[in-house]
C-alpha cells in the first residue's frame, strides 16, 4: 500500500453525503487472508471454494474442508463470509477431475457439475455448516445459475445437508445454528430475466461481472485475440446492471457485485450510483475504491449513471468516467 492509500484503511467507505458502501474482498487462498483483513475489508463477498480444491491432489474430504472453511471464518472473525459452492469447469480444472470439452465456458461448469454430483455438493455443504456452527455471519452463493430448477435443487440439497449436520450437532448437545442467507452469483444472462422468480427463493444476488460480461458480449474472457472487445463499460453491460438493480428493487432483493468490475475505480462510480449493497473485489483494489467512494456524493454518482446510460459506445462511457475521476484528483 502506498502511504496515500494507507490512510484509508481505518476510514469508513462513506460518500460525501453520508451513504455507506460495504467493501468486501474476493479470496480463496489462506495466504491472502491476512492481507484482506489488513486493508480494512467489511468481510468476504466471494470466497472461491474451488481454490483450496485446486491446490490438492484429490477431493478434500469433509473433515479437511471443515478445517479450511473454519480457518477462513476465524481469519475474518465476526465479519461476514460468503462461501461460493464449488465452481469448476470453464477454465478451472481440477487435475484429479479433468473435463474435456470443445466450448468449456458453455459447458459443464459451476452448479451444473455439482448438481450432477450431489455427493460432492452435499459433502461441501455439510463442511460449511459444520465449520460455521455457532457462527451466524456467513452466506452461501451458487455459481452459474441459469434456471429456477437449479435454484430449487440446490436449496433442497443445502437443506438436506443442514438437517443432517444439525441432528449430528444436537446429539453432541452443541447449539443449533440456523440456515444462512442463500444467494446466486448472477452471471448467466438468462438469470436476469428470471430474477422475479429467483427472488422468491433466495436472499441475495451477487453479480459475477466477469462471466456476465463474457456471456452478454459473447467474448471469451481468456481469449487474447478478442480481449479488446471485453469491456465492463459496454453500454449493454450498464443497461443490464441498471435492469438488475431495478428488478431487484421491485423484489426487495439485496444486490452485490463480486467480479473484477467492482475493483475498477471508474466502474465503481457506476456501481455506487446504482446503489449496489456491497462491492467485493481483490484486496489490493480495496483502498483505491474506498478513496473513490469517499470522493463522491451519492447524488453525483447517480447523475453519472443517468448520463452514462445515454452514451452509445464503451469508449464514450470510459472517457466520461475517466474525466469525472480526474476532476476529483
Ligand atoms: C465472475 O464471474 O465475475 C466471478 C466473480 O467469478 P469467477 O471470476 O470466479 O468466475
Ligand atoms: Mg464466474
Amino acid at each position: 500500500l502506498t502511504r496515500e492509500l494507507e490512510k484509508y484503511v481505518n476510514e469508513p467507505a462513506i460518500t460525501t453525503d453520508g451513504f455507506m458502501m460495504p467493501l468486501l474482498v474476493n479470496t480463496g487462498l489462506m495466504a491472502d487472508f491476512e492481507k484482506s483483513v489488513h486493508v480494512g475489508a467489511d468481510g468476504v463477498g466471494l470466497y472461491r471454494t474451488e481454490i483450496p480444491f485446486l491446490l490438492r491432489e484429490q477431493f478434500p474430504g469433509e473433515d479437511e474442508q471443515v478445517k479450511i472453511y473454519r480457518s477462513a471464518l476465524q481469519a475474518f472473525h465476526g465479519k461476514s463470509v460468503t462461501f461460493r459452492t464449488l465452481d469448476i469447469g470453464g477454465d478451472k480444472q481440477l487435475p484429479y477431475f479433468p473435463i474435456h470439452e470443445d466450448n468449456p465456458f458453455l459447458g459443464w461448469r459451476g452448479i451444473r457439475v455439482t448438481l450432477d454430483h450431489p455427493d460432492i455438493f452435499l459433502i461441501q455443504a455439510r463442511a460449511i455448516f459444520k465449520a460455521s456452527a455457532n457462527i451466524d455471519c456467513f452466506k452461501i452463493a451458487l455459481p452459474m445459475i441459469s434456471s429456477v430448477e437449479e435454484v430449487d435443487e440446490s436449496i433442497r440439497l443445502l437443506e438436506q445437508a443442514f438437517y443432517e449436520v444439525n441432528s449430528e450437532l444436537s446429539e453432541s448437545s452443541k447449539p443449533i445454528n440456523k440456515m444462512p442467507p442463500i444467494g446466486i452469483i448472477l452471471e448467466v444472462p438468462s438469470a436476469i430475466y428470471l430474477l422475479p422468480h429467483i427472488a422468491k427463493r433466495v436472499d441475495f444476488i451477487s453479480v459475477g461481472s466477469n462471466d456476465l460480461t463474457q456471456y452478454l458480449l459473447a467474448v471469451d474472457r481468456n481469449n487474447t485475440r478478442v480481449s479488446s472487445l471485453f469491456s465492463n463499460y459496454h453500454p449493454a453491460i450498464l443497461a443490464a446492471l441498471n435492469d438488475i438493480r431495478r428488478i431487484a428493487n421491485e423484489c426487495q432483493l439485496e444486490v452485490n457485485i463480486c467480479g473484477e468490475m467492482a475493483g475498477d475505480p471508474m466502474a465503481a462510480i457506476l456501481l455506487l450510483g446504482l446503489e449496489f449493497n456491497g462491492l467485493s473485489m481483490n484486496a489490493r483494489s480495496l483502498p483505491k475504491i474506498k478513496k473513490v467512494i469517499r470522493s463522491f456524493a451519492l447524488s453525483e454518482a447517480k447523475d453519472a449513471v443517468s448520463h452514462a446510460l445515454t452514451l452509445e459506445k464503451a469508449r464514450d462511457i470510459h472517457h466520461y468516467l475517466f474525466e469525472l475521476l480526474e476532476q476529483k484528483g
